[in-house]
């Protein structure tokens, strides 16, 4: 659509007049205002197009304005717009049986929330029931959400300032080979050690006070580290001999990212409690939800389960999601993330981290993708120190400066840039953002030493 830059500076200053923005101090930021939004595209007010490798917050897995998913809203909304989660209605069914019948294992009942981090507390609500137990162990490279426990259990800097709350929430290390806190030299060692490590961390908690474990199946917004093999195997392992409750959280890795309906899938393991928004539908309308396992789900038979939200299973949230789960499989769009996977992205990332000394390690799977950039290969020294900000952070400003100025809209975080497009990308749009990210990593290859 032709540029119409005096509307963007409308919609830029309606925005500054009232709109109070998430993680941001609310002077310093300068939104870019979007004009519209298609498949792999957004583009803005001054004729800018650009291609999406970060799925907005690695959500849109079905892309932008998916024709099947809009007109599914439509249709639900001139039929029944809202209806209180204690009645039955044939959309909420529909969405829960289509969620059941991806989620591994006995996972069958499906709680519904508006997004991940609700779906977060609430299976930690259960597994507490459940246990009567009250810890809850996470990892330290982890996003879990924004509420009380959510933010708790995540791992990162986004943590610090609400962590007065923390009761009861322990952090350990899971694996990542490429920054062991193991000193592993391969993968075996890695997940045995790590293993190891957990193990103690339950002993010296006291297994009898622990609920659950939380884990992203592949952790995401932490940098994209596939799990070695054997390692969820094993907290599944540890977890039935302590009685204590596997919660996966796939609420970015869910829905196709990883080449698979669920990241689970690659490994054979089915949790007590699986987390999940974002993919489900695409984030059109705020969803997310639990999947709960029949022992589990058994424990709130006959005894009330204490939690509700007054959108749980909304009617608009689940007419999304049915057309998105149908059209994802009609279009085979699971197949295509792992395809595109496999044979454009890895390859081409695998020889970008040959080609720019600032590409320490690329490691992914599917549409999930994480390139570590570095300061010097030998040392792995992050391109920018953890949780840099202002001139500390200028190496990864400046690279994102530039993917923007190609026309490609990364998904940075520390000292990582994250390739996550739609899990529909075509394979020329993946060689296109490919192609710009290429370019625009020479700005980083300059800060290294
Ligand atoms: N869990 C994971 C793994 C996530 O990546 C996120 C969001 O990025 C959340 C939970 C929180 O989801 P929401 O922002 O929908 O509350």
């Amino acid at each position: 659509s032709a540029a119409d830059p005096a509307a963007g500076a409308a919609v830029k200053a309606a925005d500054r007049a009232h709109v109070f923005h998430s993680w941001s101090a609310q002077g310093l930021i300068d939104p870019l205002p979007i004009a519209g939004a298609e498949g792999s595209y957004f583009w803005d007010y001054d004729g800018n197009r650009y291609l999406d490798f970060s799925s907005q917050l690695v959500n849109t897995n079905i892309g932008h304005q998916h024709p099947k998913v809009v007109a599914a809203i439509q249709e639900q909304a001139a039929k029944l717009c809202t209806i209180a989660p204690g009645f039955a209605v044939d959309v909420r069914s529909e969405a829960a049986r289509l969620v059941a019948e991806r989620t591994p294992g006995d996972l069958d009942k499906i709680f519904f929330t508006n997004g991940g981090a609700e779906a977060v507390e609430n299976a930690v609500r259960m597994a507490r029931l459940h246990t009567g137990r009250a810890k809850v162990l996470s990892a330290y490279r982890s996003y879990h959400g924004a509420t009380a426990t959510a933010i708790n259990l995540t791992g990162d800097p986004r943590r610090w300032p609400s962590d007065t709350a923390s009761a009861g929430v322990i952090h350990f290390w899971g694996p990542f080979l490429y920054r062991s806190a193991f000193h592993a030299e391969n993968e075996q060692q890695e997940c045995e050690r790590a293993l190891a490590h957990l193990e103690q961390t339950i002993a010296f908690e006291g297994s009898q006070s622990i609920a659950a474990i939380i884990l992203e199946t592949v952790p995401g917004t932490a940098g994209i580290m596939v799990p070695p093999a054997g390692y969820l195997a094993g907290v599944r392992e540890i977890c039935d001999r302590h009685g204590i409750v596997f919660i996966l959280d796939e609420v970015m890795a869910g829905f196709g990212r990883t080449g698979h309906w669920f990241a689970a899938d690659h490994f054979g393991v089915t949790p007590d409690l699986l987390t999940f928004a974002k993919g489900v539908n695409s984030g059109y309308v705020p969803l997310g939800g639990v999947a709960i396992s029949a022992e589990i789900a058994a424990t709130f038979d006959q005894r009330p389960y204490p939690g509700g939200l007054t959108y749980s299973g909304h009617p608009l949230a689940c007419a999304s999601a049915v057309a998105t789960m149908n059209a994802m499989a009609e279009e085979r769009i699971v197949e295509n993330a792992a395809d595109i996977g496999e044979r454009v992205i890895g390859p081409a990332l695998r020889e970008i981290a040959e080609r720019h000394p600032s590409v320490g390690e690329i490691r992914g799977l599917g549409v999930f993708w994480a390139l570590d950039l570095v300061k010097n290969k030998e040392t792995r020294e992050p391109l920018v120190p953890y949780n840099a900000a202002g001139a500390a952070n200028a190496p990864m400003a400046e690279f994102a400066a530039a993917c923007k100025r190609g026309g490609l809209w990364p998904f940075v975080n520390m000292n990582r840039t994250h390739v996550v497009p739609a899990c529909t990308v075509t394979e020329a749009e993946a060689k296109e953002g490919l192609a710009a990210l290429d370019e625009a990593l020479t700005a980083a290859d300059a800060h290294t030493v």
